[in-house]
């Protein structure tokens, strides 16, 4: 388990290896979205406010904003996968079609995206709202639930935005709100762009922090239901045991069974 402190809030999270629960929680749900992602951190995240306090601290995650969440997104497929983050793209390019590699670190990635207090605006003290100076125009960041309402497709961005700001405001006032926000909490789902090694044409990689974690997370306990068989014919333990085991150890188990099995 390992301990860090999110961008936006500072909450101090820790967060631990998968089980077989999660495991069938990724497996059977019909979405890779936020929902999961909750029921996730639910299960495997323990949150303090401040450092040495006791790790229990309640939070309900759909009122972070969505940078800590993506964040925290990308903790969990740190502690599990690795810092290391490897994706595949295609150039675009007419009749190139490269396949490309792009690969990142999720360490320097998250200290690229840094939130910053810009000009202008204040925090609201002990409220998650911000205030724009010279003006009685609040706003608070997006959060987990507008992120849900978004996946469900219950509002707009331009209502998501009408949340947000607690007044009517002009399409300028709006749009200094927009860029106030991109500082306060610098989204970590976004567009990188690169050079196709093959054609040199600029290229663009689409990165969204919530389904390509929950995807990987995924795909890497696939044999969860055969880990399950193999373990509970060979060692006879129940259903229960094996789930609770820590995903790496069932993973081990389960390719030594594979191994023997196909050794015999
Ligand atoms: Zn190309």
């Amino acid at each position: 388990m390992s301990t860090h402190r999110l961008p936006v809030s500072g909450l101090q999270v820790s967060v631990q290896q998968p089980t077989g629960v999660e495991d069938l929680l990724l497996q059977e749900a019909r979405n890779l979205d936020m929902g999961l992602a909750f029921q996730l951190f639910d299960r495997l995240v323990r949150v303090s406010r401040d450092a040495g306090t006791s790790p229990d601290t309640a939070v309900s995650w759909g009122e972070l904003s969505v940078t800590d969440l993506e964040a925290l997104l990308l903790l969990l497929r740190r502690e599990v996968l690795g810092d290391l983050i490897r994706a595949e793209t295609e150039c675009a390019a007419a009749g190139c079609k490269s396949r490309v590699d792009v690969s990142f670190h999720i360490d320097e990635y998250l200290a690229d995206q840094k939130p910053r207090v810009p000009r202008g605006v204040a925090k609201i003290e002990g409220e998650r709202t911000y205030r724009l100076a010279k003006s009685d125009v609040r706003f608070r960041l997006p959060n987990g639930e507008d992120m849900s309402a978004i996946d469900r497709q219950a509002i707009t961005k331009r209502e998501l935005m009408q949340r947000c700001i607690q007044a009517e405001v002009s399409a300028r006032v709006r749009q200094r709100i927009e860029r106030a926000m991109e500082a306060l909490a610098p989204r970590l789902s976004r567009t990188m762009a690169g050079e196709c090694p093959e054609c040199h044409a600029t290229m663009k990689f689409h990165f969204y922090v919530t389904p390509f974690v929950l995807r990987e997370l995924r795909d890497h306990a696939a044999t969860i239901f055969e880990d399950v068989h193999l373990l509970a014919v060979y060692y006879k333990w129940p259903e229960e045991d094996i789930l609770a085991l820590p995903r790496s150890r069932r993973l081990r188990y389960g390719a030594a069974l594979r191994d023997q099995g196909s050794a015999a």
